[in-house]
């Protein structure tokens, strides 16, 4: 790639759209500057007409697989589903999978998300095996990503138990990393196969009920050495929380809390049933949360309480999880509303400032970014060049003048308003 100018007639730049600003980008695909409306020096230059330029979304947790659930799963006919009766078909979905067809799963899924605005994602990866513990399903993850070119951060997961205490069951076979030993030597393999300019891997314990306390703690602490992200799901379901009192006289965030050096790092999928006591401990101690609001509100989860002091802007993070609607704006927008809903009340998650849209972009980007551990989010030097375009004239940004732009995208636009995206620089247009 050579070095290229980007002008679009607004770029958003410290918490506001500017018009007359031109990016370039280094052969690397990093920001090299951000300047005024003159281009100069050599390079190819892209004049984005009629668009403005925005980072690009960044989806923290994704199981790219389970897109393939979407037109499955949502007839009812002799009970009422839940998580769990959904949790039945995933695992025969999980079953039935090849090469091929998780291939094919994982590149529409992440094809949609590019389309959705969305320049990277945290694959939140558990489905390893083809054949009997050969990790072949981790590089077909690698090579999907690779040809839709979206950045990926692998977040590769050690599966080791049923629930606390259990045998892993049989539609979990797949998902087994068997010991620590072992996990540790695919993860060192799969980091030499990486794209270092689009891949990077993260370390993933499932949950409190997939994997065992001491193995948690050990991936933590070599998270930690490596300088690396750590992600689990958390008290995303009230059995979760029920099996983690029974076994261990507490709740699973609060075993995290206790028993791990600290949450510096470690981002909390869901916490959909975390108390505000624990969120606070939890965020005061540095970790991040990563909500799924679709997708919870599709499994019948819940709303989480994000009332705790901390919980807005780059302590949040997004996710599209269960991929059965892939959509960062609509994502961001349930953010809040799960809020407002919730607590009966209006701007929720608003920054200081008192700006909501401003806060939840702040938790699609740099939130984001910060929990994959990666340099995006922002339009700086230095930075990816990861951007998302927008269409000013699309039919929901009609008339709205630049001051009210990011409101009228976040709470009125959809997919629909997104041009495409560039991902290290590199373009791919949504249609
Ligand atoms: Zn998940």
């Amino acid at each position: 790639m050579s070095r290229l100018l980007i002008q679009a007639d607004l770029t958003w730049l410290d918490g506001t759209f500017s018009p007359g600003v031109t990016v370039a980008v280094n052969v690397s695909g990093r920001v090299e500057s951000v300047g005024s409306a003159q281009h100069s020096g050599s390079g190819a230059f892209r004049r984005l007409e009629g668009m403005a330029l925005l980072p690009g979304f960044v989806n923290a947790h994704s199981h790219a697989f389970q897109r393939g659930l979407r037109g499955a799963v949502e007839r009812f006919s002799r009970e009422a589903g839940t998580f769990w009766s959904w949790r039945d078909s995933m695992y025969a979905l999980a079953s039935s999978l090849d090469r091929e067809t998780l291939g094919q799963l994982c590149r529409r899924s992440f094809a949609e998300m590019r389309a959705a605005g969305i320049t990277a994602v945290g694959e939140f990866h558990y489905l390893h095996h083809d054949g009997d513990h050969d990790w072949a399903f981790d590089e077909v993850v690698l090579e999907a990503a690779a040809e839709v070119g979206i950045r990926l951060v692998l977040l590769q997961v050690c599966y080791s138990t049923g629930g606390i205490d259990r045998l892993l069951e049989p539609g979990q076979r797949r998902f087994d990393t068997v010991d620590l030993p072992s996990y540790w030597r695919q993860w060192d393999r799969l980091s030499r196969q990486l794209d270092p300019r689009t891949q990077s891997l993260g370390v993933v314990a499932h949950s409190v009920r997939a994997a065992r306390l001491n193995e948690i703690k050990a991936l933590h602490a070599e998270a930690v050495r490596r300088r690396l992200p750590f992600h689990i799901h958390v008290e995303e379901q009230r059995k979760e929380i029920e099996e983690a009192v029974a076994a261990y006289g507490r709740t699973p965030m609060r075993v995290l809390c206790d028993e791990l050096q600290s949450a510096e790092g470690i981002t909390a999928v869901h916490c959909t049933h975390t108390s505000p006591e624990d969120m606070t401990v939890f965020l005061q101690g540095g970790g991040r949360v990563c909500v799924c609001p679709l997708t919870e509100a599709n499994l019948g989860d819940g709303i989480p309480d994000l009332s705790a002091p901390h919980a807005a802007g780059d302590r949040l993070a997004i996710g599209t999880d269960a991929n059965a609607r892939i959509s960062a704006i609509e994502e961001m927008r349930w953010l809040e509303y799960g809020q407002r809903l919730r607590a009966e009340r209006r701007g929720a998650l608003s920054d200081p400032r008192g700006g909501v849209a401003a806060s939840l972009l702040e938790a699609a980007t740099c939130g984001g970014a910060a929990a994959l551990g990666i340099g995006s989010g922002r339009i700086e030097p230095g930075e990816w060049a990861d951007f998302v375009a927008v269409k000013l004239n699309a039919v929901p940004l009609a008339g709205e003048p630049s001051e009210g732009l990011l409101e009228a995208i976040t709470f009125g636009g959809g997919n629909e308003v997104v041009a495409g995206t560039f991902v290290g620089g590199k373009w791919r247009a949504a249609d």
